[in-house]
């Protein structure tokens, strides 16, 4: 099957599910689970759907993509590092000097369970995605601060070829734009997308040759680590694009040193250079099924890294707070975690360290710190 039937081909219903795992859900349980897919959507790849250990009840990567009851826990917030204040123009935020993010489609191949912007994702409404690209050119063209774009969404490789083109375009033709970031899980959850589809990697090539396209992917787990993966990750490697990854700290998925070492030599193994572990936010119907709290969190942060050389630990453990990207640097004492600025929305917080008294529980920093 090409992607493009793939992805016509997505697990996205209650039935569909059910039928694919072979479940025998009650009545009642095949109620909720349509209750909460018509809430936050599912869309799973056939080939994702594959990864799962069927006779594994705690299999990540079923975790991963298919929804927990948990999900209804409203507990947190939809938008936890302040995106509706960092918005400048419909569907691009500024919150740092040097960096624009477009919101460029609210499609995903897959929608994550731990996602950040479920509050977006795969919904009807898409007030929040750009519907003219000339505003955020225009804005980027008169900021002369903004030296990079990274281009979200939703995954910004579920865009046309033809909406790639032109994203490039647009860009590169600003003289102040160095370089340009595609943030995507496609090489994780429907890298034939990349892999078979020439005319997407011709763009990539044609637009790398005048100024440096980075992929961010978004790998979490050492089983996403494919054959298929790995050959979307060599085929953006062999015409020069420059890959690196973020991993979310995710409980009941990569919240053991081994797992995460795994992970993080596995990337190193394919030429993916980790570049941030995230703490998960506290995003509503996320927060109580995936975070992990601060002081367990440094423990396997510290551990995974004993067991790793100098480039599959050139990742910062990181969260991203309102006030900015705040690195966790580790325990001063058993109560006491020290925390840096590693990018600030204010530059008064350029590279302040602060040490902070947190609870047991305790995974997230309050608004004011
Ligand atoms: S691909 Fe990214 S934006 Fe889309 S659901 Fe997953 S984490 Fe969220």
């Amino acid at each position: 099957m090409d992607w493009k039937t793939q992805l016509k081909n997505n697990i996205t219903t209650a039935d569909e599910v059910n039928e694919a795992l072979n479940w025998n859900l009650s009545e009642d349980d095949n109620i909720k689970l349509k209750n909460i897919i018509d809430r936050y959507p599912m869309s799973i790849p056939r080939y994702y759907l594959s990864l799962i250990n069927r006779d594994d009840p705690d299999d990540p990567i079923r975790k991963l993509c298919v929804p927990s009851i948990l999900e209804t826990d409203m507990s947190g917030s939809f938008d936890t590092s302040g995106e509706a204040s960092n918005t400048v123009i419909n569907g691009l935020q500024h919150k740092y000097k040097q960096t624009a993010m477009y919101l460029s489609t609210n499609r995903c191949a897959m929608y994550c369970r731990h996602c950040f912007r479920k509050r977006l994702v795969g919904v009807v409404n898409d007030d929040e995605i750009n519907k003219n690209f000339d505003d955020v050119v225009n804005y980027v063209r008169i900021h002369e601060e903004i030296t990079n774009v990274l281009v979200s969404g939703g995954d910004s490789f579920m865009n046309s070829n033809e909406k790639i083109r032109k994203i490039l375009d647009e860009f590169m033709k600003i003289d102040h734009i160095d370089f340009i970031r595609f943030g995507t899980r496609i090489p994780v959850v429907l890298p034939q997308r990349i892999y078979e589809d020439d005319e997407l990697l011709d763009i990539l090539q044609n637009y790398n040759n005048i100024k440096q396209i980075y992929v961010v992917t978004h790998f979490n787990h050492p089983n996403e680590i494919t054959e298929e993966s790995n050959r979307a990750v060599e085929a953006l490697r062999n015409i020069g694009i420059v890959v690196r990854n973020q991993t979310v700290l995710l409980k009941g998925i990569n919240d053991n040193p081994d797992t995460m070492a795994d992970l993080m030599n596995s990337l190193t193994k394919i030429g993916v250079t980790p570049y941030y572990i995230f703490q998960c936010r506290p995003v509503s119907g996320v927060k109580n099924q995936f975070q992990v709290p601060f002081k367990k969190a440094v423990r396997i942060i510290d551990e995974t890294k004993s067991k790793l050389s100098g480039i599959s630990k050139s990742f910062k453990y990181a969260m991203s707070h309102t006030t900015g990207k705040i690195e966790i640097v580790g325990n001063l004492s058993e109560d006491e975690i020290i925390f840096k600025y590693h990018q600030a929305k204010y530059t008064k917080n350029q590279g302040r360290i602060m040490i902070i008294k947190v609870e047991d529980n305790q995974a997230w920093l309050p608004e004011k710190i």
